[in-house]
């Protein structure tokens, strides 16, 4: 299937690494000219030298108003925008302090907020765009080992159904993306960390964590990056214009309802 991506701009955020990466590589491999992002401008380059194809690199920090004007700035048109920079870290309700709840809103939600604010108007002038919140399944189930988290993915699924109604009549769509647990380096080094403290392999763990923590999921393992990221390049293309407002899920299952 040609997904007809040649000649548009993508921005992926957070993308040196993890599912990031993996959208960038398939959105270049789909003939797409790709914008990578990471804080610094060593792990940027190196991401957009791995991904070739004439892929272009900004160094900032999307937690912060002004690393999303630089973005914004230098990004130029963007006809394809991917709000995938995310952190999440296991940690008991009681003892989430407020800098962590703030951080997490920072990072997770107003970074999204700030550059779609910025690129849609644009693409509604151009009248054709794409901007893609990289939520999670933790946005409507809420894990218990990490409220804050769950918060911010369920506050990009509002968004979605919430910006979307602005795109009304034109061929601009805004769409959620929900991956399951998935082996990206940030899930995969937690993982190896959790599983040397359990005196487990990792693959006992993953066993494991599937057995008792998403006892739900119907894949039974971790998706892999490219799982998640060929269903993020098909909602870019023109090809998946009659999807705007959904929540997509390639969640394994994880979620109980099919709706
Ligand atoms: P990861 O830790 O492997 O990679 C995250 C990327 O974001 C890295 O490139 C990191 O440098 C970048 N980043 C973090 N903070 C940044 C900042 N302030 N400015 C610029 N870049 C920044 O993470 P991942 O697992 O690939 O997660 C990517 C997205 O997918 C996140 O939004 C996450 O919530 C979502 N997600 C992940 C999973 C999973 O199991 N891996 C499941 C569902 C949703």
């Amino acid at each position: 299937m040609d997904l007809q991506l040649s000649g548009k701009t993508a921005l992926v955020t957070g993308s040196t690494k993890g599912i990031g990466l993996g959208i960038a590589r398939s959105l270049a491999r789909e003939g797409a000219n790709v914008i990578v992002n990471g804080r610094s401008e060593a792990s940027a380059k190196a991401a957009a030298d791995q991904i070739g194809n004439g892929a272009r690199w900004i160094a900032a920090d999307v937690s912060t108003a002004e690393g999303c004007a630089v973005i914004a700035e230098q990004a130029g048109q963007v006809d394809i925008l991917v709000n995938n920079a995310g952190i999440f870290e296991p940690k008991p309700f009681a003892d989430i302090p407020d800098e962590d709840w703030e951080r997490f809103y920072q990072v997770n939600v107003m970074s999204a907020i700030r550059l779609t604010r910025a690129l849609l108007p644009g693409m509604l002038e151009r009248n054709w765009g794409r901007v893609i919140f990289i939520s999670s399944e933790s946005g409507i189930q809420i894990p218990e080992e990490m409220v804050h988290y769950g918060m911010t993915k369920a506050a990009e699924i509002a968004l979605v159904n919430g910006i979307a109604r602005t795109t009304k009549g034109t061929g601009v769509t805004v769409n959620a993306v929900l991956p399951g647990p998935t082996a990206s380096e940030g899930v995969t080094d937690f993982v190896g960390q959790l599983a040397s403290e359990a005196k487990q392999t990792p693959e006992e763990f993953e066993k494991e964590f599937f057995r008792s923590v998403r006892g739900t999921s119907l894949l039974q393992r971790f998706a892999t990056v490219e799982e998640i990221a060929d269903t993020v390049a098909f909602i870019s293309s023109p090809l998946a214009s009659a999807t705007n407002g959904a929540a997509v899920r390639v969640d394994g299952g994880v979620l109980l309802a099919t709706a």
